[in-house]
């Protein structure tokens, strides 16, 4: 078993910030961008398959993030280790903020899980993202600059064997008006775009949207695209290019 921080386990750091002085007032985020796991943890005990796949991160999502931010000017937060390590958009209390199943898939290297190792991933992984994001938004609504918070997300197109039929979704909770006129918009196309599908924002599961975005009073939703839409450069460019008027 892999323990205590004098392992060195987190050696990359655990975020990137990309166009720190973008003028947008769009702020990106991508908590699910990488797959990344520390090599001594031996993938957790997940084959190649398994750590490739969805559950390890959000297909596409970066590639997407990158994009939008490119096109907006907009700053952009990227988390750089693997969901399964720990989750950057679940609160601590929820109960798979360290997944010992993901879907069909258990996580061995997850199961009993010692307090040091997960206070370690706490430590070195969580609480870094999650300071740098308050301090993002600190310093934009302390400049009084109008501020509209995004994460940028991917999802399946099936879910334990169900097709799910939406190519996209916007998940939102106090934001209605932002995130109405964003489903409008993106329904104008006549493609099924889910509004709270395929997920719903729970402040028990929930980090970016009910922490950083509504009790600040700042505009948040997740933006959740169906994943083979993003798996080719011209699935992202086209998403990047119906996504961006309405963020
Ligand atoms: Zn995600």
């Amino acid at each position: 078993m892999q323990s205590s921080t004098e392992s060195g386990l987190y050696r990359r750091p655990p975020y990137e910030i990309v166009n720190p002085q973008g003028r947008s007032p769009v702020l990106l985020v991508c908590e699910h961008a990488s797959r990344y796991i520390p090599e001594e943890l031996a993938q957790l005990g997940l084959d190649d398959t398994a750590a490739a796949e969805h559950i390890a991160w959000d297909i596409g999502a970066l590639d997407l993030a990158r994009e939008l931010s490119a096109r907006l000017d907009a700053t952009l937060l990227v988390a750089n280790y693997s969901r399964l390590l720990i989750d950057l958009n679940r609160p601590l209390s929820a109960p798979d903020a360290i997944p010992e199943h993901s879907e069909i898939y258990p996580i061995p290297g997850n199961r009993n899980l010692g307090a040091t190792d997960r206070q370690e991933r706490v430590a070195c992984l969580f609480e870094p993202f999650h300071r740098q994001l308050a301090a993002l938004l600190d310093e934009r609504l302390g400049a009084g600059r109008p501020t509209r918070l995004v994460g940028v997300h991917s999802f399946t197109p099936s879910y334990r064997g169900e097709a799910r039929p939406w190519v996209a979704g916007v998940l939102y909770a106090k934001a209605e008006a932002y995130a109405g006129r964003m489903v409008a918009g993106l329904r104008e196309s006549g493609e099924e775009i889910g509004a709270n599908q395929p997920y719903v924002i729970d402040p028990l599961e929930d980090m970016t949207v009910p922490v950083h975005g509504d009790e600040r009073g700042v505009d948040a939703v997740l933006i959740e695209i169906r994943n083979d839409g993003l798996r080719t450069p011209q699935g992202v460019e086209a998403w990047a290019t119906r996504l961006a008027p309405w963020l």
